[in-house]
């Protein structure tokens, strides 16, 4: 038997400056492609084995792609002889100690010459822990999964109801949040629906599913411009997805969504992609966070620590053209990733270290076959066809992995010509912790359990 207190973070000595980097996403896989193993020694440590690639998150839960298709092993990513004093190690970091330069994990403290705090968002509940609770995030690989399971576990169940009120409410899917993920997430079921459901459930009538995307703001997409917001409702409407625009949740008791405006939605699956705040660590002086992320300079130095950066999704850079810090999305973290390379070299060398300039190579969403919206610099939207192209060319380029991009541009191809979606699969059925009733069903078929 395994004895956890044997289990320690076994990074060897070194003589170079050694940076800690925490959290293996955009920001901190492109730092670590950049740093040279001759200056520095490398530790990397997450609390998973894989770089993920969320942007195609969705395509998991929605049964388009395998996990595996979007997720690349770290070890493998820096596995070749240039990366010979790299080192993972599978921890989740659980404190910051600045004033002793070190960082703590469940299995030992490591001491740092420079710290990276590279750890994204989690989920913002903003309070409400009844929707944490009864809703469904979809951050991670396993998020996507549970989905999944829970999408194709609904129609299951709906093709063995024949009380209409509990099969409408199972297939009644409430997405909350109308930015990319809701709204890819909404086109895609809107697309399953059309496509795949009416073949495998031939007793179900799918005129009755019904897909609402709820959005606080006036418009879908607030992070876009509004002509794409405006194409992108267009869009959506045209596949049958219902948005609730101006509408905020107010509570959802796994049964019964309640709107602020008093309106009631009855459904099994409310599916939440309304917020995000950093992953924030224990340690860090509360005045150098703000909002939930952290404040650095242009440098990516964490305000009054010299030796402590955030980069992508927790860094909160204030400057005159991004006053409440860069977009949430992919870009900005690898730009700051592949710069913080450089300027620790410099550091190191005493030289002057560069400013961050972020350069926005545009914005783009996708909301089913043909249909994706586009910004692009010098203030350009293509929306329809060629913005659905540019989306497909430019997911494949940027996913990790030789292997990752066949697979999904083969699943895609296939897609395209069959109208399939490959993975309905529940290999994991999804039971929310307590729910006795659904155990009960789930062990009526797999009598194993
Ligand atoms: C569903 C979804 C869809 C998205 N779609 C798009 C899109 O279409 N286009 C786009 O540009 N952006 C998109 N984004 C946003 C984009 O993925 C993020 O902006 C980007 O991942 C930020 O990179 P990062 O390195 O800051 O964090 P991440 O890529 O999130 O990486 C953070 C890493 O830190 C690790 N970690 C966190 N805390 C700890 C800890 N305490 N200890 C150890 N490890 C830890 C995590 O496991 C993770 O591997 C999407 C995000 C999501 C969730």
């Amino acid at each position: 038997m395994l004895e956890f207190d044997k289990l320690s973070l076994n990074i060897p000595d070194t003589t170079k400056p050694r940076v800690v980097i925490i959290g293996g996403g955009f920001g901190g896989i492109n730092l670590a492609k950049k740093l040279k193993c001759e200056d520095f020694q490398i530790v990397m440590f997450d609390k998973q084995n894989y770089h993920g690639f969320w942007p195609l998150l969705y395509q998991v839960a929605t049964a388009g792609l395998e996990p595996d298709a979007i997720a690349e092993p770290l070890r493998k990513i820096f596995g070749s002889d240039d990366y010979q004093d790299f080192h993972f190690r599978l921890v989740r970091v659980t404190q910051i100690n600045p004033a002793v330069k070190t960082v703590s994990t469940p299995i030992g403290d490591l001491p740092y010459d420079y710290l990276v705090i590279a750890t994204g968002t989690k989920s913002n509940y903003f309070g409400n822990d009844q929707i944490k609770k009864y809703s469904f995030p979809l951050k991670k690989v396993p998020d996507a999964l549970n989905l999944r399971s829970q999408f194709l576990q609904c129609f299951e169940q709906a093709s063995m109801t024949i009380d209409p009120e509990i099969r409408q409410s199972l297939l009644n899917f409430v997405i909350v949040g109308g930015g990319p993920t809701g709204v890819e997430l909404a086109g895609a079921l809107a697309e399953m629906r059309k496509n795949v459901l009416p073949t495998d459930y031939p007793g179900i009538d799918f005129g009755k599913m019904n897909i609402y995307l709820v959005e606080g703001m006036d418009r879908v997409l607030p992070p876009m411009s509004p002509e794409s917001s405006a194409k992108t409702l267009g869009y959506l409407q045209g596949l049958g997805v219902n948005v609730m625009l101006n509408t905020l949740v107010d509570s959802y008791d796994g049964s019964v969504a309640t709107f602020k405006n008093g309106e009631k939605i009855i459904a099994h699956t409310l599916i939440w992609a309304a917020g995000v705040s950093g992953a924030l660590i224990e340690g860090l002086p509360t005045e150098a966070v703000e909002r939930g992320r952290i404040l650095v300079n242009t440098h990516n130095q964490i305000l009054g620590y010299p030796d402590m950066f955030a980069i992508g999704d927790i860094a909160f850079m204030k400057t005159d053209e991004y006053p409440r810090g860069h977009p949430g999305v992919a870009q900005p973290a690898i730009q700051q990733g592949k710069l913080l390379a450089k300027n620790l070299q410099r550091l190191v060398r005493g030289e002057k270290l560069e400013d961050f300039k972020y350069h926005d190579k545009g914005s783009l969403a996708i909301i089913g076959r043909n249909k994706a919206v586009a910004d692009l610099p010098k203030n350009k939207h293509l929306g329809g066809f060629f913005a659905w192209i540019i989306w497909l060319f430019v997911h494949i380029m940027f996913l990790v992995g030789f292997r990752n991009k066949l697979v999904v541009l083969s699943n895609w191809i296939y897609h395209f010509f069959t109208y399939e979606r490959g993975t309905r699969l529940i290999i994991r059925p999804f039971v929310r912790k307590g729910d006795r009733a659904k155990r009960k069903f789930i062990n009526n078929y797999n009598a194993d359990e």
